[in-house]
């Protein structure tokens, strides 16, 4: 059975079709437009390729209960042409096929429950650390959605006491991806990300926030998993920094297996960054069966 599964970014559109094996059998990617150009190539795509349902993880914020009114749409993006679109409804339309919907987080959160490093997992999570910082909750074997979905990229955090930086959230200034989600490190530093990589400090920076975030998050939810993703996390560097964070903020008050084999609790992607996607195709399998 052939699956349609649609990264939906705010930089680029992926679009795949997969099976229920989670192999992905074709791809393209559009550029994020606006809707009117965007969403007709992206429905062209999947016409005449017999998808028996499709799966979108999407940028948010997004509203994603299915009993309410504008369930669906994107809802209070700062990509306003983006704002309040009704992507799920304008798919239904075009494709005549059931439509599962969720964040881009939750959707690479659930690739790697299906497919990945955290199958079999209870309660788990997945954050990217990139154009912003998101996180995807699985909980009790379950995405976690409550009364919106989690937005967790957005808590606050204890500055370094080094770190004079404004912040770059539009909302909160220092919250967590005002402060290390790449934007935020290109504006502090005026250099590209990738162009940091000996500079000490940055990587010293982005290690205590994330770490923050981590040791907030194994606190409140006792993930079994931590996974990071992101272009960020492509600095080797930050994975044994962040470790060592956590373990130092933690202070050994949390004593569980777990924490005395971070290099197995605090991971990266296992799927070849094609947790999305995977994740997406999940979605599909999931909204097909109701
Ligand atoms: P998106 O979040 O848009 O889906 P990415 O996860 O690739 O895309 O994140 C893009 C951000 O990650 C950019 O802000 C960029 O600065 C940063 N980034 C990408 N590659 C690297 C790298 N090798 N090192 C550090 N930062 C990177
Ligand atoms: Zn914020």
């Amino acid at each position: 059975m052939k699956f349609g599964a649609l990264e939906a970014g705010g930089t680029k559109m992926v679009c795949a079709i997969g099976n229920e094996n989670g192999e992905i059998l074709e791809r393209i990617s559009i550029p994020t437009e606006t809707p009117e150009k965007t969403l007709p190539a992206i429905a062209a795509f999947f016409q005449g390729k017999d998808i028996a349902a499709l799966g979108i993880g999407c940028f948010g914020p997004l509203d994603v209960h299915k009993d309410s009114p504008t369930y669906g749409h994107i809802t209070t993006t700062p990509k306003l042409a983006w704002r309040n679109c009704d992507i799920v409804g304008y798919l239904e339309n075009e494709l005549h096929v059931p439509v599962g919907f969720d964040t881009d987080v939750n959707g690479s959160m659930l690739g790697e429950a299906t497919w990945g490093c955290a199958k079999g997992l209870d309660t788990a999570i997945y954050i990217t650390i990139g154009t912003g910082v998101g996180v995807g909750v699985l909980a009790g074997g379950k995405l976690l959605h409550g009364m919106l979905h989690p937005e967790a990229g957005h808590i606050l955090l204890i500055p370094h006491p080094d770190d004079h930086y404004k912040g770059k959230c539009p909302y909160h200034g220092t919250c967590l991806e005002g402060m290390a989600a790449g934007p935020a490190i290109e504006d502090r530093w005026g250099k590209k990300a990738y162009d940091l990589a000996d500079n000490q400090q940055v990587w010293e920076f982005e290690s205590y926030y994330i770490a923050q975030a981590l040791v907030n998050y194994i606190l409140t939810l006792s993930p079994q998993k931590i996974i990071l993703g992101g272009g960020v996390m492509h600095q080797e560097q930050l994975m044994p920094m962040i470790r060592e964070q956590v373990a130092k903020l933690l202070n050994g008050y949390v004593e569980t297996p777990e924490m005395h084999d971070l290099e197995n609790y605090i991971v990266l992607p296992s799927l070849d960054d094609n947790q999305g996607i995977m994740g997406a195709v999940k979605l599909a399998m999931e909204a097909l069966e109701g």
